[in-house]
């Protein structure tokens, strides 16, 4: 470039190539140089020449937009991209450490292969381990098949088999390996969104019908309030914490922060509130409580807009910790009497004025008036005083025109009652009136970069995509079980015949015909699972360490790190026969049998490690957690040999298809020589793929506008129905998750023409609920629908999340027609303070129970801990019991900037691991001091199932809490390390994850593992 360029630079180019210099501005006139000597010396320097491609941060879920700067097909820039409005040109410590991924020499370059009993790699050639892995599988899968169960009902699945998906993959890989899976009859099918989110989808889905983050990033500028709980975004999700910022800057709202940790967040709070790990349900009851006593509520929204003048069944109660029907020998519950009234004619008995003693409404007002300040105070640790202004600011938020926003992860999510947690968020919110409402909501935080994608494309045990269930053997052995079993009588859901149907043309294409219920017994059914607790994260672990999985595909994930109590994962490998490893780096679980303390003589495991593309290096979609599907572009070929995980998962599939089709014995050949796969024959066609998951009409091969145009007669095939409508034509151009449009005309940052959110591209869902019965905003600055009088028509900053049109004849419907149901997704079409019919187990009200390890007493109930989570009694489980004075301390864990979930993506980086280079504990100066602990020094920390060094963190940032008159010190570990990477530091020999410590025990309802609290005891070494 010249160097008279430079006047003519715009903001963008300005932006661009200061961030691509890195340092150069902050220091030009140190050095005696203009600025614009600085740029063009940079400029010649680095992007002269170059291509720019664009991309999204492969990290976490905030998603934030990328340029890539390449040429000769070699990186040499890579930075925020300026235009993106989540991040606006900025990156966190990960964004920017991203380039060294495209050079890495620590990156797999070639496939490297384990022999039985080996104990080094030896480097293969791409085709013979494709071969390989195919005739693997296919024993596997066919020494095991079991084609009906002892009952006769045909069941078509293997358990020998296991599959572990990614959730930083793209959106149209995940939904490659969902096919390849279940084609192939796998149950045991799990991923990362387990162990991080599945307790978010098992309450938001109850309470208001969809799963997902109701809002958006951007949308927190619009809050009044930011009630940050169980996470800490400065640290884990920092882009967004820039929106956090322009809330206070621009409209003076107030940012609480409750955590166990003094954190980056809670540093920048306006109230910090520190109490104990497990204790939230606790606090967040207190607050409903107080906002019911002082009458703080939202309260034509709360009549109107959720179930709480529906009168409950009489039979139903609450007594001592438990809800009626509770069985302790089966640790369940009958949940007959968890419903609602109903008349003669089958409509459920309502009481708007709420003072019927059987609405939801007074159950739960009775329910929660145990939770006084005093109770909060002695079960959580938080001073009266502070829970007061706590619950005082907070509940401000109740006033029409206020909106509070609740940000989460997993200091929430990873409970034995997680569930119970996040639903205590939603009755908060729906009482308050912050649900639907533009700087409200209840905004589960991700901490991978598609993990709502890969949760979209099912790739867990219990799902089919698009949040539909898994045919299971003992409610569906035909379609039509299914049909009606899974399809409710009112609500959005009545449609899910043809959201099902089309997934199944989608599946088997003409092979899928009415006459053979479209293939319907090619899916696998799922029986009991393992000792009776299904398929998921903890059985799987449990089947593995007993012996039951004989092979196993791992596609961008690293269990070996982040299973619970990963020594009973490590000597589960050991029992597979083989294992096939998809990464970009020699992870903790490709090579367990080399782990610290492992005799690789002794392990007869084989294992397939294939290089995997970075996610600049191949091109596809993936969903932020505000559901966001964004596109990203291929900037450079992969590194050496590797490839995209679609090119792996079309190879494997063709290779798999041949052996099929060549051998006449082989087991049930039709779900995988009949699986609807034709994307390419060597390099696959990712947008074929995508326009397959957003649905065409079979006939002529057009794709739906949206999943409205889909039918349950075979004539559409759609992959994903909550996608449909982010591919609606078959041209490059019809891709809407490419979109970079930044029109904005709400001023609320909607941001409609940038990229697609789903479903239908609404940005913030149930958004009828921003306004009153007549159509009427509660706060005209932040209006998202609005019934226009004058012109008797609905006018929408958003796309409306109600019936607002007649679908036949395309008239607007008014709102004293369409008016009081915003929750479409729920047969009720209100919201949920009460959950019925036992949709989620541990109770339609929310509970406080201690953590399976505890060392206090439930004040609350003689109930410990959750009555119906599952203990397991396998071996390895080792539990604390309350006063156990070997493991005296509460324990917690945490995330940091520079690192990333499990650790492979940033503990192989320099620059990430220069700046946090090992394993620590956090503990307060009081209990270092009691224990002769010196800032800095290497320590055990030791619980009933393992242990892992950590360097002694002497911080007053941890704290003693005072729980009933007693002081209880706590710890805080961090998740990511392990003995791979360039983090290994300290004494010869030690392994370093956190989860060689923390139990294997789940949540109730989704078995999300208790990572957040237990107990454990700090010793010098
Ligand atoms: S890790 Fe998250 S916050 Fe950081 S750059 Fe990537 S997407 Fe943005």
């Amino acid at each position: 470039m010249k160097q008279n360029d430079q006047i003519n630079l715009n903001r963008r180019e300005i932006l661009g190539r200061s961030l691509g210099v890195g340092g150069a501005w902050m220091c030009w006139d140190l050095f005696g140089w203009s600025k614009a000597e600085a740029t063009t010396y940079a400029e010649s320097f680095k992007l002269t020449d170059t291509k720019e491609s664009l991309t999204i941060c492969p990290y976490c879920g905030v998603g934030c937009g990328m340029w890539v700067h390449t040429r000769d097909n070699k990186v040499v820039n890579l930075g925020g991209d300026p235009d993106h409005p989540i991040n606006e040109g900025a990156l966190c410590s990960k964004g920017n450490a991203l380039q060294e991924i495209s050079w890495s020499p620590r990156r797999l370059r070639k496939v490297k292969y384990r022999a039985p009993g080996s104990s080094t790699w030896v480097e293969k050639d791409m085709s013979w381990a494709i071969a390989e892995i195919a005739q693997r599988i296919k024993k596997t899968r066919d020494a095991s098949f079991l084609k009906t169960d002892d009952a006769g009902t045909t069941v078509n699945r293997t358990e020998n088999l296991a599959v572990i998906g990614g959730a930083s993959l793209d959106n149209e890989e995940c939904y490659l390996i969902y096919k390849l899976t279940r084609a192939l009859g796998v149950v045991y099918f799990e991923h990362q969104a387990r162990v991080c989110h599945s307790s978010t989808v098992g309450a938001l889905g109850p309470s208001f019908g969809r799963g997902a983050m109701t809002n958006h990033w951007i949308d927190i500028k619009n809050a009044d309030v930011v009630f940050i709980i169980g996470s800490n975004p400065a640290e884990n999700h920092p882009m967004s914490f820039r929106w956090i910022t322009r809330a206070r800057e621009e409209r003076g709202a107030k940012v609480i922060v409750a955590d166990p940790r003094f954190t980056r967040s809670a540093s920048l709070a306006d109230l910090y509130v520190r109490h104990r790990p497990g204790t939230d349900i606790a606090l967040i009851n207190g607050m409903i409580n107080y906002a019911l006593e002082n009458n703080l509520i939202h309260e034509d929204y709360v009549r109107e807009y959720t179930n709480a003048s529906f009168l409950v069944n009489e039979g139903f109660k609450f007594e001592d910790g438990l809800f009626t029907g509770y069985d302790a020998e089966k640790r369940n519950y009958d949940t007959a009497t968890w419903n609602y009234q109903k008349d003669a004619t089958g409509n459920v008995i309502q009481d708007k004025t709420l003072k019927n003693s059987r609405t939801v409404f007074s159950l739960l007002k009775a329910h929660m008036s145990r939770y006084t300040l005093d109770m909060v105070s002695k079960v959580t640790g938080v001073d009266k005083g502070t829970l007061d202004e706590m619950y005082k600011l907070y509940c401000s938020t109740g006033a029409p025109d206020k909106t509070g926003t609740i940000l989460y992860a997993m200091g929430a999510t990873q409970h034995t009652v997680g569930v119970q947690y996040i639903r205590g968020y939603a009755i908060l919110q729906l009482l308050l009136g912050n649900i639907g409402v533009a700087g409200g909501g209840i905004n589960a935080m991700r901490g991978e970069s598609n993990v709502q994608g890969s949760t979209d494309m099912a790739l867990l045990a219990h799902l089919v995509p698009g949040y539909m269930a898994i045919p299971n053997v003992a409610k569906h052995p035909t379609l039509k079980d299914y049909l009606e079993k899974e399809t409710p009588k009112t609500g959005y859901w009545i449609n899910k015949p043809k959201f099902f149907v089309s997934f199944l043309k989608a599946m088997w294409g003409d092979a899928a015909t009415q006459e053979n219920d479209f293939c319907y017994n090619y899916m696998p059914k799922v029986g009991k699972g393992f000792q009776g607790a299904g398929y998921s994260w903890l059985p799987l672990f449990e089947a593995l360490a007993g012996g039951n999985i004989k092979g196993m595909m791992v596609w961008g994930m690293n269990p070996a790190v982040s299973s619970p109590n990963v020594n009973k994962a490590y000597r589960g490998f050991e029992k597979l026969e083989w294992l096939a490893a998809f990464d970009l780096w020699e992870t903790e679980t490709a090579s367990f049998w080399k782990r610290p303390g492992a005799d690789p003589s002794k392990i007869q495991t084989e294992v397939f490690l294939f290089p995997a593309a970075a996610s600049f290096e191949k091109e596809g979609s993936i969903t932020n957690s505000g559901r966001w599907i964004q596109w990203r572009t291929a900037a450079v070929p992969p590194l050496g040999e590797a490839k995209s995980d679609l090119w792996y998962l079309n190879a494997v599939q063709q290779e798999l298809s041949r052996l099929y089709a060549a051998d006449a014995q082989a087991i049930f050949p039709d779900p995988i020589v009949k699986l609807n796969w034709d994307y390419g024959k060597d390099e696959p066609d990712v947008h074929l793929v995508a326009r397959e998951i957003n649905g065409y009409t079979v006939a002529d091969k057009k794709q739906v506008a949206n999943f409205t145009k889909l039918a349950e007669d075979g004539s559409t095939a759609c992959g994903n129905w909550i996608y449909s409508g982010f591919y609606p034509g078959s041209e490059k151009k019809d891709n809407l998750a490419a979109r970079r449009g930044k029109e904005d005309k709400s001023g609320l940052g909607l941001y409609p023409m940038w990229s697609y959110a789903w479903p239908v591209n609404r940005r913030i869902v149930y958004n009828r609920a921003s306004a009153d019965l007549l159509g009427r905003p509660w706060d005209p600055k932040r209006e998202l629908v609005r019934w226009d009088v004058a012109k008797g028509n609905w006018v929408n900053s958003d796309v409306p999340d109600f019936g607002w049109k007649d679908a036949k004849t395309g008239e607007q419907i008014p709102p004293d027609k369409s008016g009081s149901a915003p929750y479409i997704m729920l047969p009720e079409l209100k919201a949920r303070l009460f959950v019925p019919n036992g949709v989620v187990r541990d109770g339609p009200y929310t509970e406080h129970y201690e953590p399976l390890e505890s060392p206090v007493k439930n004040l609350l109930s003689s109930q410990q801990n959750n009555p119906v989570i599952k203990i397991w009694k396998t071996e390895g489980n080792d539990v604390a019991g309350i006063d156990d004075p070997n493991f005296p301390l509460i324990a917690t864990t945490f995330r940091l900037t520079e690192h990333w979930q499990a650790g492979a993506m940033s503990r192989n980086l320099s620059l990430l691991t220069e700046l946090m280079p090992e394993m620590f504990v956090e503990m307060s100066p009081e209990l270092a001091s009691a224990k002769g602990i010196v800032n800095d020094e290497w320590v055990l920390v030791v619980s009933a199932r393992g242990q892992c060094r950590a360097k002694a963190n002497v911080s007053p940032r941890m704290k003693a809490v005072e729980l009933n008159g007693v002081k209880h010190e706590m710890v805080a570990l961090p998740w990511h390390f392990g003995y791979q990477g360039l983090t290994t530091g300290g004494p010869a020999g030690n392994n370093y994850a956190i989860n060689q410590i923390t139990p294997s025990v789940g949540d109730a309802n989704t078995m999300i593992p208790e990572y957040k609290a237990f107990l454990c005891d700090v010793r010098k070494i």
